[in-house]
Formats: structure tokens, C-alpha cells, sequence
């Protein structure tokens, strides 16, 4: 993705240690099938390291940004807006030496990134992971979400419907499950 793409040909022909600082403010946009509604923005620092048992070295990302993104409430399937800001760190590892244009061995990392064959570094794989990572399980777009109807499907948001009166309250669901027949009679 554009701006979050960067070039680290030269980095990666500097010593261990050397570095380079990057602003990134992406406009809102899609990343995997999620939406963004605000830019996403933040500081990148791209660090050269030498990872043990792996000669060619590689490029450290650590990132720090923010945006909000859209989930569908679990409730009453709207979508709800959510306000996320992350930290993450990311290594990169070149396919190709930069000196020589050689293709280099390919790194044993489970959690890392592959460079481009032109020494492009791309955090959007990255941000796309730690977007999802800091997404709510049960998304809501309020708090106090009605839901929808399980009868009819009527946004109870919205409108009112027949159904309502038969239907307990949720939030004292629990307290009905323990009223067993069993229990009834013995308050009874
Ligand atoms: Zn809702
Ligand atoms: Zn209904």
C-alpha cells in the first residue's frame, strides 16, 4: 500500500544500528477487508540489525500508530466505529543481497517479513494484523445496543415490534436459568 511502502536499499548498506525515521499518514482506505474512516498515521523508526544465524541482516520496523476502524456490531449488525492505536515491531529480511544482487538464504523466521526483491519494505501486511489483534471479539455500537428482533429482525434501535413484551430481558436471562421447576417448587 502507498505510504506504507518504503525503500531500504541504502539502510541496508549502512552498519548495524543505523537508522532512519519515517511519518506515515495513509488517507482512510480498505486494508484486507476492513475500513478505515480516519487516516492512519503514526511514526515508523527502520532499524538495521543483524539477527543471529542470519548473515544478510535484516531491517527492524517499530511502529507506533493510530486510526479507527469499522466492525459490524454484534448486536444489531450496523457498522460500529472503532478508535485503535498500536505499537508493533516487525523484522524484514532482504531475498536478495544488496551488494551483490544475489539471491540471499532464505530466513527461518515464522513471524517475519520478506523485503521485495528491490529492497521495498511494506508495513501493510503488519498493520493489518495488528489492526485486526486490537479489534474487540464482540464489536457493539453502543453500549446499550438493542439488538435485533429475534422474531421478526427489526432493528430494535430503530422501532418498536409485537415481540417485545414476550421476550425477557437479556441482562436478567441468567437470573431466569435459575428458576429450574425444581427451584420454583421449592419457593413455592
Ligand atoms: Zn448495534
Ligand atoms: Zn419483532
Amino acid at each position: 500500500m502507498n505510504g506504507l511502502r518504503f525503500n531500504v536499499a541504502a539502510l541496508l548498506k549502512e552498519p548495524t544500528g543505523a537508522s532512519r525515521e519515517r511519518a506515515i499518514r495513509v488517507p482512510p482506505t480498505t486494508i484486507g477487508d476492513r475500513t478505515l474512516m480516519a487516516p492512519l498515521q503514526g511514526m515508523v523508526k527502520l532499524l538495521r540489525v543483524v539477527p543471529r544465524r542470519n548473515q544478510a541482516g535484516a531491517i527492524l520496523a517499530l511502529g507506533e500508530l493510530t486510526t479507527t476502524a469499522t466492525a459490524e456490531c454484534s448486536r444489531c449488525l450496523a457498522a460500529a466505529a472503532y478508535p485503535v492505536s498500536f505499537a508493533f515491531e516487525a523484522t524484514y529480511y532482504p531475498q536478495v543481497d544488496v551488494v551483490t544482487g544475489c539471491p540471499v538464504m532464505p530466513h527461518q523466521d515464522d513471524l517475519g517479513f520478506d523485503l521485495s526483491t528491490n529492497h521495498e519494505l511494506d508495513l501493510t501486511e503488519a498493520t493489518r494484523q495488528h489492526i485486526e489483534l486490537a479489534m474487540p471479539m464482540q464489536p457493539l455500537c453502543s453500549a446499550t445496543c438493542a439488538g435485533l428482533c429475534a422474531m421478526c429482525g427489526r432493528n430494535r434501535n430503530h422501532e418498536r415490534c409485537q415481540h417485545e413484551a414476550a421476550e425477557i430481558d437479556p441482562r436478567l436471562a441468567p437470573l431466569r436459568a435459575l428458576l429450574t421447576p425444581d427451584t420454583l417448587q421449592e419457593i413455592v
